[in-house]
């Protein structure tokens, strides 16, 4: 086993993973340099090197080995990607690949795109999705600006990235359909050594680590003695909650974690069992 061994992980020089990726990366405690203009860096306490690239190009390259991991959309990872292996879901640049029409237009179901002709940057998921769905359409590939399109008479509808909509409204466009719901997700080599992947695994125990982290807040308070037994069964806590005697007799201090989404439920309940002088902190990372 050699001791110099490297992982490769490539992600979007610019864009919108690019700084969610890098946070995540920072978060993992891994510290690098990241300087404008830079195609290529390596960590200084960690054994990985980033490449900078366009994300189009990220699912070949780790298809290829030229990097061994790679940051991209599920929408690109599912339109280039061929053997790649989808590893880990990261919760951040939500969006959805859908099919919208002019909003004037009338729409039934699916049967709208017979014979239609359909402009997108994703012609694979687009083809696989009429398939399945017995349409034949005419399917015009560009690489941006698919939106305006039907406005310019070259397709009866799209097949684009929607987040809010606002795009899509603001070209005179309505959103029908939904093909595919996207995340940013982590892809990898199918033919990764054994040393690569023992890296591999240390970096998503830290990542997930800090996404667990995330999702909860870490939680003080203090409440009479004769209030405890209450306040406890609303606070699961990673085991149990931990409780601590005040100076002040017959007071105690408790002290657990709960979800980031049941957060004001359970601060709620909690004061009306009398719980008082809560302080709520953020967990930078949590290790089970
Ligand atoms: P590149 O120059 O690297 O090719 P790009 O212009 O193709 O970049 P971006 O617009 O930066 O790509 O989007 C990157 C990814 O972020 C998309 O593939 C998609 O997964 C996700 N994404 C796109 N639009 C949004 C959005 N409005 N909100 C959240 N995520 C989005
Ligand atoms: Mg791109």
């Amino acid at each position: 086993m050699t001791n110099n061994t490297i992982l490769r992980l490539a992600i979007q020089r610019k864009g919108r993973l690019s700084e969610d990726s890098l946070s995540l990366i920072k978060e993992s405690g891994i510290k690098f340099s990241s300087g404008t203009g830079k195609l290529k860096s390596t960590a200084q306490n960690f054994p990985i090197e980033f490449l900078f690239l366009r994300d189009d190009d990220i699912p070949d390259y780790v298809a290829d080995g030229v990097a061994d991991i790679g940051i991209v959309g599920e929408n690109v990872a599912l339109e280039k990607g061929k053997n790649i292996d989808h590893l880990k879901k990261l919760g951040f640049s939500k969006c959805r690949l859908s099919l919208a029409i002019p909003k004037e237009a009338n729409y039934k179901g699916f049967e709208y795109f017979q014979h239609a002709s359909i402009a997108t940057s994703y012609p694979k998921i687009l083809q696989d999705f009429l398939t399945r769905n017995n349409i034949v359409a005419n399917i015009h590939e560009i690489s941006g600006s698919v939106e305006i399109a039907p406005s310019i008479g070259l397709a009866n509808g799209v097949c684009d990235i929607v987040s809010s909509g606002s795009t899509l409204l603001s070209n005179g466009l309505k959103e029908v359909e939904t093909i595919l719901k996207s995340e940013a997700i982590i892809i990898g080599n199918q033919q990764m050594s054994d040393e690569k992947k023992s890296i591999l695994d240390k970096l998503i125990f830290r990542i997930e680590s800090v996404q667990r982290g995330k999702n909860k807040k870490y939680i003080l308070l203090n409440a009479p003695n004769e209030n405890l037994d209450s306040i406890i069964k609303l606070l699961p806590g990673m085991r149990s909650p931990t409780v601590v005697p005040l100076a002040d007799k017959g007071w105690s201090s408790i002290h657990s974690v709960v979800n980031e989404d049941d957060f004001w439920d359970v601060i709620e309940k909690l004061r009306n069992a009398g719980a008082e002088g809560i302080l709520v902190v953020p967990i930078e990372k949590m290790i089970l």
